[in-house]
């Protein structure tokens, strides 16, 4: 047996498949979301189950998203009632607009995907309440990292950009099955009502990130040549022999901004 489910599915590494088996996780996850009846909530991978079973104890109505064909048929079979949607497929490519708005995202998730469904995330803010998800912890600590940190990346600028986040608890590989060989964390994302620092364009504002970042060792007058003059940095009062990991949110949008009005 594996996970918590009778099936004897056998975990595929490919869908990043580490079933939680830890029933005071599962609680301290459950807590975590602390779902009400009438929530709109979608959880990301169900699996054989671990946090579906007690989501669905607390909710009226419950959607999972999964993409193994083998977990949707026990899925199927075990939730065939209206209260569950199942939607099979890829979560990448999942219009998350479609399930409507004030939308709760929770999940285990599988970690070989998680960068980019993190920007996912960051796509459809507009239409989400919170997200509530397990992830490697290494990517956690890169999430809710502060300028400075050696963690400070890309990721963190892009997600503190439209998220507060908060990182909840550590799991340890023992708590899943098969176990994991990285420590896992549990991290909450909510969207800013209101953007602390909006850019006036985002796709600038983003592709001024991913230049800085690109390599990290090089200065910003390095990364971000032909984009923005040594005389626009003085005027922003922003040091262009800093690397882009000593810059806040508030720098990257300032420096965006320039870039895409300049004056
Ligand atoms: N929720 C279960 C649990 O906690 O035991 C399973 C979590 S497991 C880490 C990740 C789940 O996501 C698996 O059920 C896997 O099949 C599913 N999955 C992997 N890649 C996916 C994708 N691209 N789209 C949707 N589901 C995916």
């Amino acid at each position: 047996m594996t996970g918590k489910g009778t099936a004897k599915h056998i975990p595929r590494k490919r869908f990043g498949q580490n079933f939680l088996v830890d029933d005071g996780i599962i609680d301290s996850i459950i807590n975590a979301i602390a779902p009400q009846r009438g929530d709109n909530l979608v959880e990301i991978g169900p699996g054989l189950g671990a946090l579906t079973a007690p989501l669905l104890t607390r909710l009226d109505r419950l959607q999972v998203i999964e993409i193994d064909r083998d977990l949707i048929a026990v899925l199927r079979e075990r939730y065939a009632t209206a209260s569950v949607t199942i939607h099979e497929g890829d979560v990448l490519q999942f219009d998350f607009a479609a399930l409507g708005s004030k939308l709760r995202v929770a999940g285990n998730l599988p970690y070989n995907i998680s960068t980019p469904l993190l920007f996912r995330f960051a796509e459809f803010a507009g239409h989400i309440r919170d997200v509530h998800v397990m992830l490697q912890r290494e990517v956690v600590e890169r999430m809710v990292a502060a300028p400075g940190d050696s963690e400070f990346s890309r990721l963190s600028v892009m997600l503190q950009y439209r998220f507060d986040m908060e990182m909840l608890f550590d799991v340890p590989p023992g708590s899943f099955d098969p176990a994991p060989k990285v420590e896992s964390a549990v991290v909450r994302l909510t969207p800013f009502s209101t953007l602390p620092h909006p850019a006036h364009d985002e796709a600038v504002f983003s592709s001024v990130v991913a230049r800085a970042f690109s390599q990290r060792r090089k200065t910003l007058r390095n990364t971000l040549k032909g984009v923005i003059t040594d005389a626009d940095f003085t005027r922003l009062d922003i040091n262009p022999g800093a690397r882009a990991q000593e810059l806040s949110v508030a720098d990257f949008v300032r420096i965006a901004d320039a870039v895409a009005a300049p004056v």
